[in-house]
C-alpha cells in the first residue's frame, strides 16, 4: 500500500510529534505519576485539531447533526485526506501508547463525536466542542455491572421524569476516563415506554459519583471505573439530540467505536514486528544474528503477512467513501484484535527474557493489546454478529 507524497507528510509528522513528545512521558502516565489529560489537551492544541473543531463547529452545517453519510457529496479529495489523517493520528499514537488512544478514543470520539453527530446545537456548544478541543474530558457509558455483552437487554440504570427533569438511578462500569470524567453520556432505560436513551450528565449534578480506578493489566495509562447515578436530576434539554437518540445511534457508534480498536489492533502489530524484526538482526547466539535462525524466520514471516493483511484492511477501509456495514465491522474488530494480540505475542517469543523485561516495550503493548479482544463487543459478540448478518441473505 504507497502513500501519497501529501499522505507520508502527515504519517511523518504525527510519528515525529508521537516519537518527541508521547514516548519520553509514557513511563510516567503507566505509573499514574504523571494524568494523561493535560497532555491530550495540549496534543490537540500542537497538531491544530482545536482550530479544525473550531472551523468544524463554526461552519454553516453545524447547527444541524449529520451523519458522515449524509455529509455533502463535494470536495471528496479533502473529506478521503481528512478521514486518511483521522485514522493515522490513532495509528502514530497506539505504536507509542495504545492506552492515551483509548482515553483520547473515549473522549474525543465516543463522547464528543457523539454529541457532535447527535446532539441539539446547545448540546454540541456547550459540550461537544469543549470535549474535542480537549478542554473537557469524557466518558462513554454503556456498560454495567450486570449488563456487559447484553448491554440493552440486561440494562438496570433507569430514567423517569419528573416535571422539567428526568432522574436517573443505576450505575455503570468499567468506564473509561471515569475517575477524571467531566461529562459522561449515559444510556438507561426510560420507565415510561422501556425505551433506551442517551443522557448527558455533568460531574457537577448532585448525585453523580465515581469509584477508584480499577487496577488494571493494561492501558494502564487510561483510568478506569464505575459510575453511580442516585437520584440525580438530569434537565430536559439533556437529553442527547432531544430524544432522538436510540439503539440505532448506538450500533453505529459501536461500528466506529469497533473500527478505532480495529486501527488499534494494526498500529500494535506494526510496532511489535519492526521491533522484533530488528531485535533479531541484532541479538547474536550461538556466533550469528538469531534472524539467520529458520525458526526464527518462520516467527517473522507469519508475522509480516498479519501485518500486511492487517494493513490492507485498514487503509482500504480508510479509503472508502461508504460507511463501513456493521458486518465488516465487526470481521475487522475481530481479525485485527486478534492480529495485535498474536504478533505482540510473538515479538516476546523473538525477544524472549528480553520481550518479558518492561524496557523492551513489547511486554506493555502485548497487555494492552488484549483489550482489544474484549471492549466494543468480545470475540465471541463479533462471531454472533457476523454470523447473524452472514445468514440473514
Ligand atoms: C479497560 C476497559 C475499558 C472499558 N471501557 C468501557 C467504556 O468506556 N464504556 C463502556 O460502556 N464499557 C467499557 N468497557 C466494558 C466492555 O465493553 C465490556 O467489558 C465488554 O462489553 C464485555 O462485557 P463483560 O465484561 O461484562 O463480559 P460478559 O458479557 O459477562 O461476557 C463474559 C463471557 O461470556 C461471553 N458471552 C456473553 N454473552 C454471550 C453470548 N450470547 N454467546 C456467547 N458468549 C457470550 C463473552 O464473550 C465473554 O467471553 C470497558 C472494559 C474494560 C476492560
Amino acid at each position: 500500500m504507497q502513500l501519497t507524497e501529501t499522505q507520508n507528510a502527515i504519517r511523518d509528522m504525527y510519528r515525529s510529534y508521537m516519537t518527541n513528545e508521547l514516548e519520553p512521558r509514557t513511563e510516567a502516565f503507566e505509573s499514574g505519576e504523571e494524568s494523561v489529560f493535560p497532555f491530550m489537551k495540549k496534543m490537540i492544541k500542537d497538531l491544530g485539531l482545536d482550530v479544525a473543531v473550531d472551523q468544524m463547529f463554526n461552519s454553516d452545517d453545524s447547527s444541524s447533526a449529520k451523519d458522515e453519510s449524509e455529509k455533502p457529496t463535494g470536495g471528496e479529495d479533502m473529506k478521503a485526506l481528512a478521514d486518511f489523517a483521522q485514522a493515522q493520528l490513532i495509528i502514530e499514537v497506539s505504536r507509542i501508547n495504545p492506552g492515551f488512544q483509548q482515553s483520547f478514543g473515549v473522549s474525543v470520539g465516543l463522547c464528543g463525536g457523539n454529541i457532535a453527530m447527535r446532539g441539539t446545537a446547545f448540546q454540541k456548544e456547550k459540550y461537544a466542542r469543549p470535549l474535542m478541543k480537549g478542554e473537557k474530558v469524557g466518558c462513554w457509558c454503556l456498560t454495567e455491572p450486570g449488563a456487559g455483552s447484553d448491554a440493552f437487554g440486561s440494562m438496570k440504570s433507569k430514567v423517569r421524569r419528573e416535571g422539567d427533569h428526568y432522574v436517573m438511578n443505576g450505575s455503570k462500569t468499567f468506564i473509561t476516563n471515569g475517575p477524571d470524567g467531566d461529562i459522561f453520556l449515559v444510556y438507561a432505560r426510560n420507565e415510561e415506554d422501556n425505551s433506551i436513551q442517551a443522557f448527558i450528565l455533568e460531574r457537577e449534578f448532585e448525585g453523580l459519583s465515581t469509584g477508584k480506578p480499577f487496577k488494571k493489566m493494561g492501558m494502564r495509562c487510561s483510568p478506569t471505573s464505575e459510575v453511580f447515578f442516585d437520584n440525580v436530576r438530569i434537565p430536559l434539554e439533556n437529553i442527547l439530540g432531544g430524544g432522538n437518540s436510540d439503539r440505532d445511534h448506538v450500533r453505529k457508534s459501536l461500528s466506529r467505536e469497533r473500527m478505532g480498536i480495529s486501527i488499534m489492533g494494526y498500529a500494535i502489530a506494526e510496532r511489535c514486528f519492526e521491533i522484533a524484526r530488528d531485535y533479531a538482526k541484532e541479538r547474536e547466539q550461538g556466533g550469528q544474528p538469531i534472524a539467520n535462525y529458520q525458526l526464527i524466520q518462520n516467527r517473522l514471516a507469519r508475522m509480516y503477512i498479519d501485518v500486511a493483511n492487517a494493513r490492507r484492511i485498514v487503509y482500504g477501509t480508510v479509503d472508502s467513501s461508504q460507511e463501513l456495514s456493521a458486518l465488516d465491522a465487526s470481521a475487522a474488530k475481530l481479525y485485527l484484535a486478534e492480529v495485535g494480540t498474536r504478533v505482540a505475542t510473538e515479538a516476546i517469543h523473538i525477544l524472549a527474557g528480553y520481550g518479558y523485561m518492561e524496557e523492551y516495550k513489547v511486554e506493555r503493548l502485548m497487555r494492552d493489546a488484549m483489550l482489544l479482544e474484549l471492549g466494543g463487543g468480545t470475540t465471541e459478540i463479533q462471531i454472533l454478529t457476523i454470523a447473524r448478518h452472514i445468514l440473514a441473505t
